[in-house]
Order: C-alpha cells, then structure tokens, then sequence
C-alpha cells in the first residue's frame, strides 16, 4: 500500500499551490482530483489581481493569461458610474491551473486522476477510480482538503461553509474589445452582482445571486443577458455556459487533527466579491510551507490573522445588508465599493 507525507484532495490552484510548496520541500505528496486534465473545464470568471502575479510570476506562462485589464467599472442602478483602478490578468484558467500542477509535479509530487476522494479512516485515505470503480486505499500522515466550495473533506471532517452565493455565466462575443471589468448591481440580481470580464474577442458574463431570493440564478443571467446586449456591449451567441457555488461564510476551522483545509474548501474566497483564486493561492502555499517547516499550528494562525478578520467582516455586512438589499443606494458603498481596501490590508 502507498504511503504519503501529504495526500492533497483536489488539484485547483490551492491544492497544486500546496502541492508544489511540499514537493519544493522534498515531501512525498499525492494531490487527487476527480477530473480527467487539472484545469479543465473551468468554472470561474478568472480575473485576479496584479498582485498575485506579482507573487507568483512562475505561475503565469504567457499563454496563461487572456488579457490584461486596467479598472474595475461599477454600474449603480441610480445610472452613476464609480470606476475603480484594478489593474490584473483575466486569465486562461485551464492554463494557469495546469500550470500550477505542472510545477508541483516538475519538484515531485504525484497526481492521481480520475479518482474521488471518498472517505477518510484514520492515516486511510479511501479513493475510487471513475473508470474502473475500483475502490483503494493510500496512507498519508497529514490529508489536505482542496476539493472546493462543497468540500467532502470539511463536511468529514467538522463544520462546513454554509452560505453560498450562485451562479451562472456564459461565454459570449464582444461587439469590441474591452479593456476594463465591467460590475452591474441591480435588483433582479439579488445579493450579488453581473459582470462582464473580458477575454480579447470575448467575454465571461454572468451573474452571482444569494440564493435565498426568490429568483433562479438562470433566470437573473437571462435579464442580465437582455439588459448588456442593449447596451451593445455583446452579441446575441452564446458559446459556452458554466456556473458553480461560492463559498460567503468567511473562514472555517482550518486544522482538524491531521487534516487542514486550503482554498474554497476553507472558506477563503471573499463572500462579498466572490474572489478567490488569489486567496486559493495564498491558502495553499502558506499551508504547504507550513507543513514543510514541520510547524502545521502556523497555518491556521498565520491564515486567520492575514485573512480571517477581513472575510470574516465581510461576511458579516453581507448578511447584515443583504435584509436590506432594496436598499442598494446604502448597500453599495458599504461593500463591494470597499473591496478596495482588501489588497491594503493583506
Ligand atoms: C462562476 C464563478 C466565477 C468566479 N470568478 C472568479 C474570478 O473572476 N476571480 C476569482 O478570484 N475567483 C472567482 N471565482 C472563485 C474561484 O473560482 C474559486 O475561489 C477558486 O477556484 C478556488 O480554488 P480551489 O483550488 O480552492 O478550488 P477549485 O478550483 O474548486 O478546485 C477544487 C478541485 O477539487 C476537485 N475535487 C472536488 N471534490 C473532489 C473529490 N471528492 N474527489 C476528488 N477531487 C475533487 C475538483 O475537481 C477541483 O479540481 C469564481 C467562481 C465561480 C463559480
């Protein structure tokens, strides 16, 4: 039977980010992902700030990056326009996750595909593979949760994220390029946002809603759809669609015994923007190197002082404000106009 040092589940850019800080390190790390490629498909509007590129800068290859974007354009329902200096990357997401693992496995570490994450048994780590159902075991000293918003391994392991935003995007043509993120707040997208981020000839439109509201996400994108096409911002054709949950809770207990939790399975993306590749990112390799200097209690002191305070706050005035989500004149100014401060503070 396989012994590990580290056994990651999930190889998204938390998981491969922890991966690659152990395997640097010499440890013996098995990262597991129920996908067929590491990146693909993706589901995420993909835009990150220059600041973790700036971290980072192995982690984007030229073909990682869609383009570049300067401002972060915010279209108020009472007809202001607030633009915000955002300058960063909307990325290939396919690229820059592979990327990621790529360099992890260049110092190492294994991946396993096309295997679930089943259940944990003490140092037994219970995976299955898709295509032959077959059912084994790996022995680990220390599991890592990456597995994403719905975490197998949190919901195992103790408390689990609880409130989510939802969402719902498609891929569609510009009309012309856009050099700025464009952030729509309106009544019909309820606790959220629509954004138009784009991609060259392209764009990643969608729409985050609390799902609380008494509208479907699809039928929100579908305004949202009608309303940029009049403003001549996008064609009538959609060339793919995709969606998926965030977490809005703020950070989860981090360490449960041998297990840590990194990523969207911890709690890390921002419950207000719904941000949280950069903070994946960040999780991942703070907890890999945590665990490579042998002191794992730093990880979950470390995260919660660096960000455990700001989503925590977030997380808060979301669900104070959004009883008063009507009220979006207030609302807007107190959260998502903010956001700016984030980057500041970290
Ligand atoms: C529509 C949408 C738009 C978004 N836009 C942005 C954006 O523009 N910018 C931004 O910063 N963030 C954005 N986000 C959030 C961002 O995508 C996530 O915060 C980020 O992907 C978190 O990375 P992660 O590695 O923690 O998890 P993930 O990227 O979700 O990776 C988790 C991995 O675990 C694997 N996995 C899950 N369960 C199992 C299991 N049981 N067994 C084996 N493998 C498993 C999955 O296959 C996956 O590869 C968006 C999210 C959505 C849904």
């Amino acid at each position: 039977m396989r012994k590990y040092d580290v056994v990651i589940i999930g190889g998204g850019p938390a998981g491969s980010s922890c991966a690659y800080e152990l395997a640097k390190s010499g440890a013996n790390v098995l990262v597991v992902d129920f996908k067929k490629q590491i990146g693909t498909p993706v589901q995420c509007a993909e835009f990150v700030p220059l600041q973790l590129f700036n971290t980072f800068p192995q982690f984007f290859p030229e073909p990682a990056i869609s383009q570049e974007v300067k401002n972060m354009i915010h279209f108020t329902p009472w007809g202001e326009v607030v633009s915000m200096s955002s300058p960063g990357f909307v990325l290939n997401r396919e690229v820059f996750d592979y990327q990621i693992a790529e360099l992890a496995k260049e110092h190492g570490a294994c991946y396993l595909l096309r295997t679930v994450f089943l259940g944990v048994e003490g140092k037994k780590v219970w995976l299955e593979r898709i295509d032959t159902r077959e059912r084994f075991y790996v022995l680990t000293d220390v599991l890592v949760g990456a597995d994403g918003p719905k975490s197998k391994v949190a919901k195992l392991t103790g408390e689990t994220t609880k409130e989510f935003l939802t969402t719902a995007q498609v891929r569609v043509p510009l009309k012309s390029r856009l050099n700025d993120l464009l952030i729509y707040f309106r009544d019909y997208i309820p606790g959220g946002y629509g954004w138009i981020f784009p991609k060259g000839e392209t764009a990643n439109v969608g729409v985050g809603i609390d799902p609380s509201y008494p509208i479907n996400v699809v039928e929100s994108l579908r305004l949202f759809l009608k309303e940029v096409l009049s403003d001549g911002f996008i064609e009538d054709t959609l060339l793919a669609r995709t969606g998926g949950w965030i977490p809005a809770d703020g950070l989860l207990k981090l360490i449960r015994d041998n297990t840590l939790l990194v990523g969207d399975a911890g709690g890390f993306c921002h419950p207000i923007t719904g941000g949280g590749i950069a903070n994946a990112v960040l999780s991942g390799s703070m907890a890999g190197k945590a665990l490579a200097s042998g002191c794992i209690q730093d990880y979950e002191e470390e995260a919660q002082e660096v960000f455990g305070t700001t989503l925590k706050r977030a997380s808060q005035k979301r669900k104070k404000h959004m009883k008063t989500w009507e009220n979006l004149q207030n609302i807007i100014p107190k959260t998502w106009i903010a956001f700016d401060e984030y980057w500041k503070e970290i």
